[in-house]
Parts: structure tokens; C-alpha cells; sequence
């Protein structure tokens, strides 16, 4: 560290130089720590819990790829099964036997998918399973919940217009009015709001779309009440009901959140674990529904690399890792341990924290209690996080470089990991309480 501030790091040389050729210096915006500040990161190289950046510094990897590396990093089983395949091509263009494999693990392990389509990324599942949705029912509305992500398709990047009930606006420039307006945006958690909405407009509405466990907006788990309406009043207006599952998916059970609260969707978006760090994601669910997909039914989806035979592998592989004999009890008591062991080190230092978590997830609170919808996240210790974060980050532990953003442990991470994690934020609660 004392060398470095001397000579300028190579991440920031990066940096510079990443600016002058990639907007932002990043592919995706969270990257550019421009909601913590400083200079991002370059990752060398990855092992298990850790991953490495262009200065030679360790750190212990709370991101995880933003979910997928639920296995840690390089997992020799699923390098082997990467390996296996490269030999044999990269791509074809033409189906594999892999890709029936993949598609019969996934709709073993999620009761509620009888058939799943390959995609390449989560935002490609749930932009095909609301056309999907839409095609199915005739209909045009969606309705979205403050603060959960979908990922970046026009009908998604959308924020709650004045009124409750009013047309959507965009969140973004280049989403034209005209789309967003299809797009109704209700509060989380909130059951009033979602009935009123069906008793208002419930005949119109295509498909409600929901993260049950929400991971965009700092971790806010979906309440039982919430989902249970939400299926309800989907099934009763025969509207579709879409649970976005690519980051809680696999994360949160090995049947995702659907197994965890007990409430099937009749389309599931898959992302994230599904690809094992590589680009693959799914949409899949009800057979009734799915059969309208071309090439048997009207509503068009396409991918010249959707099942890509090394992205198949390396899922496969990691989909088998998962349901090793108490895999979820292991990773979820791990990372309770974590949460639990990071809200004590606060309380010692009086400090407005807490930390929750639910299987392999979790979230960071610079507040008095766990959040429950958008409007909670917003009203957290923002300066506070930061600063927290970058304690954290010279002390090598890397957190989401965002306050509204969840956490990722994998398997990989041991006692001796989350027990050097809760004694640098020890210290970096006492230093901030100074
Ligand atoms: C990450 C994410 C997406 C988008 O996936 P990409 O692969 O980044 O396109 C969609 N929905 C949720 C819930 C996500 O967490």
C-alpha cells in the first residue's frame, strides 16, 4: 500500500486507458465505482473465494460474478467439464445432447418449469418471457415492482409514473414513451397496491413480473403474503405470472425461491448460477404457455449462441455441484454466519448496521432495520456504506461497490474467510465510529 501511493497502480492506469476506447471504462456500469467512488478494479485472476486485481492484491470476492460463482472460483470439477468440451467446438449453431441435459436438470430442480428455452443472459430471458407472456394472453400491460431489476430491455427500464396507477415512465433515454406506458410500477411488499391494481385494470394486464428474493436494490426479501397475492390474483385475471429468479435462482434453494415460499410461476427466469460464470441464462415454465414459443407457436425468440455447448458445461457441471448432500444447509448457515458475525462487529462499535441474508445471499443495511421495499433502501446511511466499502476494500474483502446492491458467498468460502471478513469490519466499524 505505501508503494502504491507513491507510483501510480496499474488499476488506475487501467482505468485511464479503459476510458479512452470503452464508455465509462467499463461493459457494465456498476463497475466503474461511480456510486462508492475511487478507481475500480481490474481482476487478474480468480481462486476459490478470492480473486486477484492488476496490482497483485487479494481479495475476498463477495460479488461472485454477481451470483454465478456458487461454487467458487475454478472449481476443478467444472474447469475439467470446460475442458472436456473445448476440444470439440465452440459452437454449432445445430443442437447438442447437452442442451437436453441442461434443460431436464433445470425442470427436475424447478417443479414449475416443464420446459425451458437457452438464452445467453437475463436480460434476454425476461424480455422473451414477457413477448412470450403477451403472446400468450393477447394482452399488452406488465406490471413491475419498484426496485427489482429485470435486466435492461425497454419494457423494464421503467419508473412508477405520479399517480399509483398511472402510465409508467422511462428510466432511461432511448425508452420511448410509448413502450413504458405498458408498463405499470407498484411498491414491493405492498398487497394493497397489487389488488388494487387487478380490480382496476386486471383484464389487461399480460404478465406481473417479480424478484420473490429482490437483489437489485440492496437484498428485500419478497414477504409470503406478497407472493401469495401475486398468484392469486395472477391465476384468478389469467394473467402470467413471471418470477425473475435469475439472481435468486439456484442462490436461495436449489429449487429457488419458488421451493423456499412454496409458490409456483408459471414462467421462471433463470440466469446467473445457471452459466457457472459463463454467458447462459433461461426462461422456461408451464408447457401450455411455452408452446406458443416458435417454431410450434407465433411468438418469435431466437439465439445464434443460445445453448452454447461451453457456457452448457460449465452450468451443467455447476448444477450438479449444488445438489451435493447439504450443499444449501453449508452455504446458507455460512452465510448467516457472515451477517451475523458483521451486525455484532457493528453493535460493538454502536454503529447503525445490520445484515441479513437468506441462502447464499445477503445484504449490508446502514440502518436500524432490514428493508423491506425501495423506499427503506433509499432512506439508508449511503456516505456510511461507502466509506464502509472502501475500508473494507484495503483490508481486501470486496463488497458490492454499491449500496443497492446484495452479496454472494459461495462454498468456497470457509470459516477462516468469513472469520478474517468480521475482524477487518471490526476494525472498520471502529475506525468509522471515530
Ligand atoms: C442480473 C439480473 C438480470 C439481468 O441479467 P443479465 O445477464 O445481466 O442480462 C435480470 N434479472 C435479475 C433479477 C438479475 O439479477
Amino acid at each position: 500500500m505505501s508503494l502504491m501511493s507513491n507510483t501510480q497502480s496499474r488499476n488506475q492506469l487501467l482505468f485511464e486507458r479503459a476510458q479512452r476506447t470503452i464508455p465509462g471504462g467499463v461493459n457494465s456500469p456498476v463497475r466503474a465505482f461511480r456510486s462508492v467512488g475511487g478507481t475500480p478494479r481490474f481482476i487478474e485472476r480468480a481462486q476459490g473465494p478470492y480473486f486477484w486485481d492488476a496490482d497483485g492484491k487479494r481479495y475476498i470476492d463477495y460479488i461472485g460474478s454477481w451470483g454465478p460463482m456458487i461454487v467458487g472460483h475454478v472449481h476443478p470439477d467444472v474447469l475439467a467439464a470446460v475442458e472436456r468440451v473445448l476440444s470439440q467446438g465452440f459452437s454449432f449453431g445445430a443442437p447438442t445432447e447437452a442442451e437436453i441435459e441442461i434443460a431436464e436438470e433445470i425442470c427436475k430442480l424447478v417443479p414449475s418449469m416443464e420446459q425451458v428455452r437457452m438464452v445467453s443472459s437475463g436480460t434476454e430471458a425476461t424480455m422473451s418471457a414477457l413477448r412470450l407472456a403477451r403472446g400468450f394472453t393477447k394482452r399488452d400491460r406488465i406490471v413491475k415492482f419498484e426496485g427489482c431489476y429485470h435486466g435492461h430491455a425497454d419494457s423494464l427500464l421503467v419508473k412508477a409514473g405520479s399517480g399509483l396507477l398511472t402510465f409508467g415512465n422511462p428510466t432511461s433515454a432511448g425508452v420511448p414513451v410509448d413502450i413504458a406506458k405498458h408498463t405499470t410500477v407498484l411498491e414491493y411488499n405492498n398487497v394493497e397496491a397489487i389488488e388494487e391494481a387487478f380490480n382496476a385494470f386486471g383484464d389487461e394486464i399480460a404478465a406481473v413480473i417479480v424478484e420473490p428474493v429482490a437483489g437489485n436494490m440492496n437484498l428485500v426479501k419478497g414477504s409470503p403474503d406478497f407472493l401469495g397475492a401475486l398468484r392469486r390474483l395472477c391465476t384468478k385475471h389469467g394473467s402470467v405470472l413471471i418470477f425473475d429468479e435469475v439472481m435468486c435462482g439456484f442462490r436461495v434453494a436449489v429449487g429457488g425461491a419458488q421451493q423456499l415460499y412454496g409458490i409456483e410461476a408459471d414462467l421462471t427466469c433463470l440466469g446467473k448460477v445457471i452459466g457457472g460464470g459463463m454467458p447462459a441464462a433461461a426462461f422456461g415454465g408451464r408447457r401450455d404457455i411455452m408452446d406458443h414459443l416458435a417454431p410450434n407457436g407465433a411468438v418469435y425468440q431466437a439465439g445464434t449462441l443460445s445453448g452454447n455447448p461451453i457456457a452448457v458445461a460449465a452450468g451443467l457441471k455447476t448444477l450438479q455441484l449444488i445438489q451435493a448432500p447439504g450443499f444449501y444447509e453449508r452455504l446458507g448457515a455460512q452465510t448467516a454466519r457472515l451477517a451475523q458475525g458483521l451486525t455484532e462487529a457493528a453493535r460493538e462499535a454502536n454503529a447503525p448496521f445490520v445484515a441479513d441474508s437468506v441462502g447464499g445471499m445477503f445484504g449490508l443495511y446502514f440502518a436500524d432495520n432490514v428493508p423491506a421495499r425501495f423506499s427503506d433502501v433509499t432512506k439508508s446511511d449511503i456516505a456510511g456504506f461507502n466509506q464502509f466499502f472502501h475500508r473494507m476494500l484495503d483490508a481486501g474483502v470486496y463488497f458490492a461497490p454499491s449500496a443497492y446492491e446484495a452479496g454472494f458467498v459461495s462454498s468456497a468460502h470457509d470459516d477462516a474467510v468469513i472469520d478474517e471478513t468480521i475482524a477487518a469490519a471490526r476494525r472498520a466499524f471502529a475506525a468509522q465510529a471515530e
